[in-house]
């Protein structure tokens, strides 16, 4: 049994018969983090795989003990926020083209983690109120807070009472780039190290927060402190 996230139909958890038999084209085309041409057919409530070709492969993130766990994370997360015979051109865009990254080493992983989390959450539903501040709208200020709990931001003099997350001006920017722009430059941009930390924690916390579970595979990826 293997699940496939696709464009059209979301997730899909399908029988792959033969497909561990050595000899089988199958076998790479239905692997984990294997992008492919699938035929399947559904009998009554079940889908199987009648046929898969190799479109990309991002196998090579196996040698990488910090990229492999960061792509099983990316697994998880779609496990967590795709639904099956629903819709899903754009997370799978998402994904695959944060492997891609990871692959090509154009960016680093923590960098390609805050991204990919942030837009996943505004794709799913959740895309945090960053417009201004939830009191008095002011759109920008040298400091801001943000608040994993509830998604909005505040100016210091709306602050309530509580909130810790403050935030220079350029992580909210970076907020708002990735939440709002479109799909092709949402990797493009870049931010110093401080303001990465900080928006990697944001991103982060806002995603756990919203779902109120724990990863695994986001917990082993925390323990190769990368
Ligand atoms: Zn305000």
């Amino acid at each position: 049994m293997i699940t496939v996230l696709t464009a059209q139909y979301g997730l899909v958890r399908a029988f792959s018969r033969g497909a561990k038999k050595t000899k089988s084209k199958k076998l790479a085309a239905t692997a984990l983090l294997a992008y492919s041409d699938f035929t399947l057919v559904k009998t009554r409530d079940a889908y199987s795989v009648e046929d898969a070709l190799v479109k990309e492969v991002f196998f090579e993130l196996r040698q990488d003990v910090g990229k492999m766990a960061l792509a099983q994370y990316f697994c998880e997360l779609a496990n967590e926020f795709c639904e099956e015979d629903y819709e899903s051109e754009e997370i799978l865009r998402l994904f695959l083209n944060a492997l891609w990254l990871l692959k090509s080493d154009k960016k680093t992983p923590g960098f390609i983690k805050a991204v990919t989390e942030l837009r996943l959450m505004s794709l799913s539903g959740y895309m945090p109120a960053l417009l201004g501040c939830d009191k008095c709208g002011k759109y920008e200020s040298e400091v801001m807070y943000f608040s994993p709990e509830n998604g909005k931001i505040y100016c210091e003099e709306c602050l309530p009472v509580g909130q810790r997350y403050c935030v220079n001006a350029s992580v909210i920017q970076a907020m708002r780039y990735v939440s709002l722009s479109d799909f092709e430059k949402i990797f493009s941009f870049s931010l110093k190290e401080d303001a990465l930390k900080k928006f990697s924690e944001l991103c982060e916390g806002y995603l756990l927060h919203k779902t109120q579970r724990k990863f695994k595979t986001l917990d082993f990826y925390k323990t190769l402190a990368l």
